[in-house]
């Protein structure tokens, strides 16, 4: 793969410790979101032949690398990251050219990767079992944990480089090895994350890239019997599919999927405090991100006063190329993400809800995806746009009378991953605690994760242990019973 920043960039499989270029002849174009002129990568699609080399390549390795310390497995972790460290400039501006987000979220995108794979390094060394009791005299009774062997990561686009991290890091540090599937958009960005590990000196084998179709690729994968567990985060759609097969095989999943997040404003006094902590929350990625709040849940008295502040402080966005400083929000990722948004802003006008932002293409800003933040309000809960994952800069407000209602209202949805609630009446906090289903809960604060914390949902949000954090390993590796006698 070359690295030119402004040529495009050829990207390749990586096998067994070498750049092998598809036999395929399947070429997808990536183009700048942001300008879509300009092609950022060249994709060859692989073909089934090399996802399978790919697989026996890290089952191979895996013979080896399970066997490594786990010191130095975690050494090679913290490589990665100096490596990372180093190249930040570089990996930034490829992030947000191949992917849209502005800089300054790359930057932060790469700060939270490096705290995370930080955190995961040291997981090498809190694999620990337990020792118990025995019935029997003489008998010794413990349990210890062992990698599983070849694990499937495959990611989305919208955090290409710490969604990637999240799944490779964990599972190498635990003495598993890895094929990985990029999505196709930010295979680039796939690119560049092994190129890292290949600059920190990691075995050939150990970690395999593989670009390509989801159907094609990602099924040889799943499907593949060496292949002993897919850590997956994507669409909930996808990730059903996944979890049908690998049941056929009786493997585990961890599948991070969709989600429809609320910000609950319920007698918080400070309302312009709870709208900016909900804006960051909302239009971050262009609400590209799995945790977006894309839902405001408000007491019909303050609904003008909420929305009052969302439209005043939409109004002073600036909308454009993320390479620019001055932007706030860049464009969004794909030509198909830019058509979900406009249809579901159409069926949000023709369901009834009242269009107080946005709702259209920014004018004066052209040459890519790039779409006004919206706010819909008087919606009501059944309404699509209030139940449905838009995956894109749309929030709805939806007016409720009381707090069970506003309860109901969060639960009414499929999804299960993220909710804020701003309350300063302590037993609504604690109510929204216990009665809200979802995976994280923050209360006064917006749904940001910390590196160190476990991170998942309920629901159709997520299947399996949750990633990083001390829940990881319960994935990533398996338990063993050891019964000895002296
Ligand atoms: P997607 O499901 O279309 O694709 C995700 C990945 O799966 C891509 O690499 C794709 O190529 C691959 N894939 C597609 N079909 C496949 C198949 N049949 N078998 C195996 N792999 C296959 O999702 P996307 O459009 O890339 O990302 C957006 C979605 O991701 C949203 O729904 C969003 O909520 C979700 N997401 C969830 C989280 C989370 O942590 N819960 C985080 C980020 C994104």
């Amino acid at each position: 793969m070359g690295n030119a920043q402004q040529t495009a960039i050829q990207v390749n499989n990586y096998i067994g410790g070498r750049w092998v270029a598809s036999e395929s002849g399947e070429i997808i174009q990536r183009e700048n979101p942001a300008n879509t002129s300009e092609i950022v990568a060249v994709v060859t699609n692989a073909t089934k032949e090399e996802t399978i080399q790919a697989v026996e390549s890290a089952h191979e390795a895996f013979q080896t690398w399970s066997k490594v310390p786990a010191v130095k497995r975690a050494e090679k972790i913290y490589n990665v990251i100096d490596v990372l460290e180093r190249r930040r400039q570089e990996v930034a501006e490829l992030l947000t050219r191949e992917m849209g987000k502005p800089i300054k979220e790359a930057h932060g995108e790469i700060t939270k990767a490096i705290n995370e794979a930080r955190y995961s390094a040291g997981e090498a060394l809190r694999l620990t079992g337990e020792t118990l009791p025995s019935e029997r005299a003489g008998i010794h009774v413990r349990t210890i944990r062992v990698p599983k062997g070849v694990i499937a990561a495959i990611s989305p686009w919208n955090f290409p480089l710490v969604t990637p991290l999240r799944k490779i890091v964990p599972a190498l540090a635990a003495g598993n090895t890895v094929v990985f599937k990029p999505a196709t958009v930010t295979a680039a960005m796939g690119a560049k994350i092994i190129e890292l590990f290949e600059e920190a000196g990691l075995p050939a084998g150990v970690l395999n890239l593989i670009v390509g179709s989801g159907r094609s690729v990602g099924n040889t994968l799943v499907s593949h019997p060496l292949v002993k567990g897919v850590t997956f985060t994507g669409s909930t759609a996808v990730g059903s599919g996944i979890y049908k097969l690998a049941a056929e095989r009786l493997i585990e999943v961890q599948l991070e999927m969709g989600g429809k997040n609320a910000g609950i404003i319920y007698d918080y006094p400070d309302v312009n405090g709870a709208v900016d902590q909900i804006l960051a929350a909302a239009f971050a990625a262009s609400g590209q991100r799995c945790t977006s709040i894309s839902r405001i849940v408000v007491q019909r008295s303050r609904v003008e006063e909420v929305t009052r502040a969302l439209t005043e402080k939409l109004a002073q966005y600036v909308i454009g190329d993320g390479m620019s400083d001055k932007v706030n929000m860049g464009p969004l990722v794909s030509q198909d993400q830019l058509d979900t948004v406009e249809q579901y802003v159409r069926i949000g006008l023709e369901e009834g809800a009242v269009l107080a932002a946005g709702g259209k293409r920014p004018s004066g800003v052209n040459g890519g995806y790039y779409y006004e933040p919206t706010v819909f309000t008087n919606a009501a809960p059944d309404m699509r746009i209030a139940r449905e994952e838009i995956f894109g800069p749309v929030l709805v407000v939806i007016p409720v009378d009381s707090f069970d209602e506003a309860v109901q209202v969060a639960n009414n949805s499929e999804y299960g991953l993220a909710v804020s609630c701003f309350t300063h009446h302590m037993p609504y906090a604690e109510q929204a605690v216990e009665e809200i289903e979802t995976g994280m809960i923050h209360i006064n604060n917006g749904t940001i994760s910390e590196s160190h914390v476990p991170f998942g949902g309920l629901k159709h949000s997520a299947v399996g242990p949750y990633s990083i954090g001390s829940t990881g390993k319960d994935f990533l590796t398996a338990l063993k019973v050891v019964y000895s006698s002296s």
